[in-house]
């Protein structure tokens, strides 16, 4: 059961809805929490609040005008300590979401080490977003990490790659839609 998190509910006037368990990871600080309450909520906090273990949310997210599916995301701390429960946030999950800063260098190869992890980790090929976040520090600080490097990963890796603020909004529902798109595909 827990291998197969995917399943069906028969829903008034036929209509099928899916419910998906989706994992957000990458290293601490590149906005996991924020992009999830913008998406949620949103909304948007500059005050850091470290995340402790592991986080659950579900939404509804309409991928096609009235067909919906149900998203239980699963946002992780990034501590050392909790790495035991590493296995079963990978565990079921039918899409990720890797994040990285795009205003911080080593974000961007810690993020590699969460993917490869999460690869070493899971059994089976799952649709994948490479996020750059945090698009709203460019302006100030320049583009500091080369772009065309990050998308011949994100492609290498057979990954979208999409650029978000969480402070913004900026594309943060699109990353949200074109990973839902791409689940519901390969179960459809
Ligand atoms: P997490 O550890 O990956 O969950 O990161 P958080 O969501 O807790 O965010 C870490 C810090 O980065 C917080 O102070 C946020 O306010 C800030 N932050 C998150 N997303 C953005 C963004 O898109 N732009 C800016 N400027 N700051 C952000
Ligand atoms: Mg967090």
């Amino acid at each position: 059961m827990i291998n197969d998190y995917r399943f069906k509910n028969k829903i008034n006037n036929n209509i099928m809805e899916f419910t998906f368990k989706v994992i957000i990871v990458g290293p601490s600080a590149v906005g996991k929490t924020s992009l999830l309450n913008r998406f949620m909520h949103n909304q948007f906090a500059l005050k850091y609040k470290l995340t402790i273990g592991v986080d659950f949310l579900t939404k509804t997210v309409e991928y096609q005008p009235s067909k919906s599916v149900k998203l239980h995301i699963w946002d992780i701390g990034g501590q050392e300590r909790f790495k035991f429960l590493h296995r079963s946030f990978y565990e079921g999950a039918s899409g990720a979401l890797i994040a990285f800063d795009l205003s911080r260098q080593n974000t961007f190869s810690s993020m590699k080490n969460w993917l490869s992890e999460m690869r070493s980790i899971m059994t089976n090929e799952i649709p994948k977003v490479i996020i750059g976040n945090k698009t709203d520090l460019i302006p100030e600080i320049g583009q500091i990490i080369d772009r065309s490097a990050i998308e011949q990963y994100a492609k290498n890796e057979d990954c979208l790659y999409i650029e978000t603020s969480a402070k913004t909004g900026e594309n943060v529902e699109k990353a949200f839609l074109e990973l839902t798109q791409c689940m519901v595909k390969k179960v459809g």
